[in-house]
């Protein structure tokens, strides 16, 4: 097949090649997407769809508050001892938004066919990590037909690939059987078609883009496909010279989640080197570990609103001004789990 370029083809039209960028978002268009705001800036069909909800949302917003106020003054005036029951109607402000949520999201997509969608919501998915996205993807993989599926097979699975191993840690506990039936595969073929045929995305995103968690995704699917030489292809790239080369300031700055899965899961790593024969790469690893700044753990109620950046400067300040190295105590390690930001 043609190997299409990312940057030539429709986001939302994947057989058509791109005439432009959606003006808001960056997203490709191609010339079935002709919508565009009072501006006249070309949109892509989501962004003309989230501006057109928005007023709609507002006056949602506004008819709730007129019908809460309302039940409130009606309660309080006509049950005995009603002040209390006439607070329960406050709860509709945040119930009625949070139940909304899934039609709100829905309305986006207003106008575009489920093979339209399914490309932009893992995009959506793979950035956010919001659940709701990834609902909304397996109702519209649901949705395709058998030749839609077909047709968008190529681009599904490298949009699919990243989305699932940035996201592995949230994903519920049911993902591959979801998946895997929406996508009319077996489990096994998952697995193989992540593993051999995208084998490269995998490991380049599970490196290069890592995010908290993600070797597990790596030595998940290792062990369910039987394939040692996934993890060893992962240990090599993760040792690989360009990312070797780089100091502790750096490689902390770009490597920061793939540095803290190595040191929480060490013995784990070192272990695949031992039974994989990688001593070089062992010995690298370690290296790696060593660089590593985990992100200071606030120590009372003020650094707990302070965010890492401004703890990582508060520390550095303290120790300019005492004597004692900022050694990090071993009680504070396990936070590191729990310190996943976005
Ligand atoms: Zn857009
Ligand atoms: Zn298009």
């Amino acid at each position: 097949m043609v190997e299409l370029d990312s940057s030539s083809y429709c986001a939302f039209h994947y057989e058509n090649s791109s005439d432009g960028e959606c003006s808001n978002c960056g997203l490709n268009i191609c010339n079935f997407d002709q919508d565009y705001d009072v501006q006249a800036n070309r949109l892509c069909k989501l962004c003309f769809n989230i501006t057109k909800a928005k007023p709609r949302i507002k006056y949602i917003q506004i008819g709730i508050w007129v019908v809460v106020i309302a039940l409130v003054v009606i309660i309080w005036s006509t049950v005995e001892n009603g002040l209390w029951y006439a607070l329960l109607p406050l709860l509709l402000i945040l119930l009625v938004p949070y139940g909304m949520r899934p039609y709100i999201m829905k309305s986006y997509f207003k106008g575009l066919e489920p093979k339209e969608s399914v490309l932009p919501i893992l995009r959506y998915f793979e950035a956010s990590g919001n659940l709701d996205h990834y609902k909304l993807f397996l109702k519209f993989l649901k949705k395709m037909t058998d030749e839609d599926i077909k047709a968008i097979n190529e681009k599904l699975y490298e949009f699919l690939v990243p989305a699932l191993s940035f996201n592995y840690s949230k994903l519920p506990e049911n993902w591959q059987e979801k998946i895997t039936s929406h996508l009319r595969i077996t489990s096994d073929d998952l697995v193989n078609i992540l593993t051999q045929k995208y084998r490269s995305v995998l490991i380049q995103t599970a490196v290069h883009s890592a995010q908290s968690n993600i070797s597990m995704f790596i030595f998940y699917l290792s062990e369910t496909a039987d394939d040692e030489k996934l993890i060893a292809d992962y240990i090599k790239e993760i040792t690989s010279p360009e990312i070797m080369k780089l100091d502790t300031e750096e490689v902390n700055a770009i490597y920061k989640k793939l540095l803290e899965d190595l040191y929480l899961y060490d013995e784990k790593f070192y272990e695949y080197c031992d039974n994989l024969g990688l001593k070089k790469e062992k010995e690298l690893i370690s290296q790696l570990i060593e660089k590593f700044v985990p992100p200071p753990v606030p120590k009372n109620q003020l650094e707990a609103v302070m965010s890492p950046e401004q703890l990582v400067e508060k520390r550095k300040k303290e120790i300019d001004t005492s004597s004692q190295p900022g050694k990090i105590e071993e009680s504070e390690i396990p936070e590191l789990k729990f310190t996943g930001d976005k």
